[in-house]
């Protein structure tokens, strides 16, 4: 029936014979993995002891490589009723253990590769543990195993399908759950937006953990029947070898955080410098690949400028948290504004609004408002900033276990705070920062470390995209890398790390950050750490 929400693995038989996934094994078609998910659940059941087949929200922690393994365990859990939670191998222990633990999963499931490293954490937190065959076999036998029935066919609706946890930026990560119809409301908003099609062969390099890696590069592809080409991690050198091959399957779509887009860039200047190779990357690009995106944290326009430079494409800049998915996103055809992250996807609505609080009573000013039809904004209020908040399907249903978080996330009248501060002007929203630590308060004055930024990095004798080895704070927690350099000065120059003095703008540039530390007389004052160019000087008037 029309009411009836299938997850994605359903229409994986639809698309049959068709390639799903192309990982270090080989290739693997929709059907092979919905048949070795199949095999996987009643396998989860079975030591479940669940005879009913239905997990009812039991949550299931797996640790994968990135391949089909991921896929399959992703799938089984769905199939089993359970919801989905992903490990990152490249977490510590403490972490691994921190989210098997704090989401109560009931198993965890992993490969050969990562038994050794899960089991005595599994062991210690009294969870079994399931380990994957290989699933390099191919098309080893499905036999009637399409036939099986699956345990709950109704109310997919509003089952939790998976928990991510949020990168903990601003404290201690929050596993965030996400029913079957959050999690399809994003991928098919996506879909809908980037018109995303069946002759799609998308390169992912991004971790599975986070929602970018997971809805936006993964199960959109597999929404549509699309192809997705897994490396097992980044490498610089790798997606530069798969842009620019002409075997089949040829990359068509590619999405990566401002950080990847810098070190291909950085990449690129110590490879490509022969004038016939770089006309042949343009063209190459410019003819096979037809979408480009960031996202994740804010994109600096020198990367944006000169990744246009030496591929042709300006990249698509798109918005989104764990919490809502994706919410806001500049526009397939028509103008990228640099800087803006365009107009509400399919089926979100948002607000701008500032909260006063009156008495017992909070209420808000609405400056803006609007959905994917358009934005009204109140009269006098144009261009305002404020706080973001966000309604639709794709919200999530809750923090696990945290009651009290979830309630503070909403507003009484149901509307999602994202904690972001945004403002709306020349047709576009504009991202400035995290209310909580983005925002300088000097003065009497809200200044946007995020602004503060910008500026910095238009200067010419401070480095923007030639970033070898800085990394920033938000571009790197989609690599779940260490903060590098820059930041660390930026956080010992300051007596290292009380709240206080959390680094603000470390979204836009590994080479800026920009602090606030505590100031008697303004409150907070604005201070930078930069990276300069070899050999340049700078000095404040
Ligand atoms: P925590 O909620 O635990 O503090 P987190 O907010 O960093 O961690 P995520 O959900 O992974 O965890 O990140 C979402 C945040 O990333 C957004 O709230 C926003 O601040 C930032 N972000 C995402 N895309 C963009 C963008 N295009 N421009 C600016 N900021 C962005
Ligand atoms: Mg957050």
């Amino acid at each position: 029936s029309s009411h009836h929400v299938s997850p994605v693995f359903t229409k994986a038989l639809t698309f049959g014979d068709k390639v799903a996934i192309v990982d270090q094994n080989g290739e693997h078609t929709y059907r092979e993995l919905y048949c070795q998910s199949l095999r996987l659940s009643q396998e989860i059941c079975r030591v479940l002891q669940c005879p009913s087949r239905d997990l009812k929200e039991e949550r299931i922690s797996f640790l994968c490589p990135n391949d089909a393994s991921y896929v399959v365990a992703q799938w089984a859990s769905w199939m089993s009723g359970g919801i989905a939670v992903p490990l990152y191998r490249k977490h510590p222990v403490q972490q691994l253990e921190y989210v098997i633990e704090d989401s109560q999963s009931a198993l965890v499931i992993t490969t050969e590769e990562y038994v050794g490293k899960i089991s005595p954490s599994a062991e210690k937190l009294g969870v079994p543990v399931l380990p994957l065959g290989s699933h390099s076999s191919g098309s080893a036998d499905h036999t009637a195993v399409e036939d099986v029935p699956l345990a709950s066919s109704a109310s997919w609706k509003d089952r939790g399908a998976m928990i991510i946890y949020t990168s903990g930026t601003t404290g201690r990560p929050k596993g965030v759950l996400s029913t079957h119809k959050n999690v399809q409301a994003v991928t098919t908003g996506l879909v809908e937006k980037w018109e995303w099609k069946k002759e799609d062969v998308i390169l992912h390099v991004l971790p599975l953990h986070h929602v970018h890696g997971v809805i936006n590069k993964l199960l959109c592809p597999l929404w549509v029947g699309a192809t997705c080409i897994m490396l097992p991690e980044f490498s610089a050198q790798m997606v530069w070898k798969k842009f620019l091959s002409s075997q089949a399957p040829r990359v068509s779509v590619f999405m990566a955080v401002p950080t990847i887009y810098a070190k291909l860039i950085e990449y690129y200047d110590q490879h490509f410098s022969q004038p016939q190779v770089q006309d042949f990357v343009r063209a190459f690009c410019q003819e096979n690949i037809r979408l480009m995106v960031s996202g994740s944290a804010a994109l600096p326009v020198p990367v944006l400028k000169k990744w246009k430079a030496i591929t042709g494409h300006t990249l698509l800049e798109r918005y989104g948290m764990t919490e809502i998915g994706m919410a806001l996103s500049n526009p397939l055809h028509g103008v990228r504004v640099p800087g803006s992250v365009g107009t509400p996807l399919p089926g979100v609505e948002v607000r701008i609004a500032t909260e006063t609080v009156k008495g017992s009573g909070r209420s808000y000013t609405i400056h803006a408002e609007g959905d994917e039809h358009g934005t009204q904004v109140t009269p006098g209020l144009e261009g305002q900033e404020g706080e973001l908040l966000v309604r639709g399907s794709s919200v999530f249903r809750e923090y696990w276990n945290r009651p009290k978080e979830t309630k503070e996330a909403f507003t009484p009248d149901g509307w999602f705070r994202t904690g972001d501060t945004a403002a709306y002007h020349d047709g576009v929203y504009w991202i400035k920062g995290r209310t909580s630590v983005d925002i300088i308060k000097n003065g009497g004055f809200k200044i946007s470390a995020l602004e503060v930024e910008r500026q910095l990095l238009s200067h010419p004798h401070i480095t923007g995209e030639q970033s070898v080895g800085l990394w920033g704070c938000t571009g790197a927690h989609a690599l779940s890398l260490q903060p590098g350099p820059v930041l660390r000065a930026a956080l010992s120059a300051f007596g290292n790390e009380p709240p206080s003095l959390q680094p603000t703008s470390s979204a836009l540039s590994p080479d800026v950050a920009v602090i606030g530390p505590p100031d008697v007389v303004w409150g907070q004052r604005v201070s930078a750490v930069v990276q300069l160019r070899k050999g340049e000087m700078l000095s404040v008037k």
